[in-house]
């Protein structure tokens, strides 16, 4: 399979340089030439088969040549750390409603079923191509702490997170500053996530040091995140119903990339009805759904810092698509929302949006009286993130339809706002339970790029 920008002016690259390159060189992101389509006997095949095994097989048609024993034994070096069998358990909720649990993974939020296997698939074709790679990124919590427990003790990768001093949870922020690895680094910016993020493109855009560095991004536009995720549509679509029968799917959004993944199950023949676009106050794309058009706006902070976002970078992906796969289309619509801020849907693309996709916007209040009500109900904890999920299934749920919410994260990463929300303490899994006495190293740095670029120089691992 090889791999075009969504911009339509960067080279075809292959499987291993959609992977190691992260965005491509016209600024677009990759995806793949054309969606593979497996058979209805392929699917059936994979009716109750383990995780593992069903991730073989979806990756299969993405991955070009690569060795599949070798692909195997990453998969299933990725999920031997999680702390259920069934890596992504389904868990019924009430009459027709489902919970995905995609928080069993090593840092409790959903970016670990991708990460983890990213960290195999990288160390795979560095050690192939006997090269070595200083990966940087911007968190605001979840992906920073998947990222640096992906990479610990790799032999061919540095990883530098810069997170926002002061501005995350204690979770995430112990999840960053307690592995003792020295490829790994957390790095606490005396700034806001927006500083952070500055830093890492003028990073990308300083010629010099990424050359010397070789850098090397894991942010949600990396195509093999997406890919990733597209698995446990696929499980859970099997699990309840099958080859045939439609499941429809509520997802906490920010970035776009975990609900573009099931877009990509469903074009792969998984029997999926609709996509539900979960959003909270940061609802660009609940607006968009409704108007047709996609306006920035500024962004309020939430008890759900993961989808407090401007614009959600993956949601290019699925305008490409929509502009019938034409990159100038694409690249001219990116220009108008940099340049004014927003873009027009044609009338024939917002319908083809509304086909595939439904939105709700929840409001915190409405996420906090979920959590509280869910708890008193059925005895069960959620985190915000699936609470926002929760209440837009409820919202958009069909009466003879499946929904299934993905539970994004574990509610002891926002204890908190648990704790707001129902007065109880969400202790952390008995595998990380000493994680508030482990020893933290913390490094903060001023938001400054020859400080950070001096740092990473010296820091390094080589
Ligand atoms: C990252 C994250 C999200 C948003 O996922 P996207 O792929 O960016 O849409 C939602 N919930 C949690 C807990 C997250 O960490």
């Amino acid at each position: 399979m090889n791999y075009v920008s969504t911009r339509g002016s960067a080279p075809v690259v292959g499987f291993e340089d959609a992977l190691l390159a992260g965005l491509a060189r016209d600024g677009g992101l990759y995806v793949p030439e054309s969606w593979p389509t497996l058979s209805r006997e392929q699917i059936a095949a994979l009716e109750g088969q383990p995780y593992q095994k069903v991730a073989l097989e979806v990756l299969r048609p993405f991955v070009g040549d690569m060795d599949m024993a070798a692909l195997e034994a990453m998969i299933e070096k990725a999920y031997s750390g999680f702390g259920h069998t069934a890596v992504a358990p389904l868990v019924q909720m009430e009459s027709g409603q489902w919970l995905l649990e995609l928080f069993h993974g090593p840092t409790l939020a959903f970016k670990d079923l991708a990460m983890q296997l990213i960290g195999h698939l990288f160390e795979h074709v560095l050690d192939k191509r006997d090269e070595r790679i200083t990966i940087v990124g911007a968190t605001s919590g979840d992906t920073g702490s998947a990222a640096i427990e992906a990479f610990r003790g790799r032999a061919r990768a540095d990883v530098f997170i810069l997170y926002p001093h002061g501005r995350i949870s204690e979770v995430q922020r112990r999840q960053m500053t307690t592995p003792t690895e020295a490829n790994v680094r957390a790095i606490a910016v005396e700034g806001d996530f927006d500083d952070c993020q500055a830093l890492v493109k003028a990073m990308f855009n300083d010629f010099e040091f990424r050359d010397e560095m070789r850098l090397g991004a894991i942010n949600s536009i990396n195509w093999t995140r997406v890919l990733a995720q597209v698995v446990y549509y696929a499980t859970s679509s099997l699990a309840l119903g099958g080859v045939d029968r439609k499941i429809d799917y509520a997802v906490p959004t920010g970035n776009f990339g975990d609900i573009f993944a099931g877009y990509v199950a469903k074009r792969m023949g998984f029997a999926i009805g609709n996509l539900v676009i979960a959003t909270n106050e940061n609802d660009i794309l609940h607006r968009t759904l409704e108007t047709g058009r996609y306006e920035i706006e500024g962004v309020s902070q939430t008890i759900t810092p993961s989808m407090d976002i401007q614009i959600s970078s993956n949601f290019e992906r699925l305008i490409f698509d929509l502009a019938d796969r034409e990159g100038v289309a694409v690249a001219s619509m990116m220009d108008d929302l940099k340049t004014k801020k927003s873009m027009a849907l044609s009338q024939g693309q917002q319908d083809k949006l509304r086909d595939e996709f439904a939105s709700a916007r929840i409001p915190q209040d409405e996420t906090i009286e979920t959590i509280r009500r869910v708890r008193a109900e059925i005895g069960m904890t959620l985190d915000p993130h699936s609470a926002v999920g929760l209440a837009a299934a409820r919202q958009t749920a069909r009466s003879d339809t499946p929904m299934v919410t993905l539970a994004t994260a574990h509610p002891a990463k926002f204890p908190d706002a648990v704790r707001d929300a129902t007065g109880a303490e969400t202790p952390l899994p008995e595998r990380m339970a000493d994680l508030y006495e482990r020893d933290e190293r913390i490094t903060v740095l001023p938001n400054d790029l020859a400080i950070i670029e001096a740092y990473i120089r010296k820091e390094r691992a080589v």
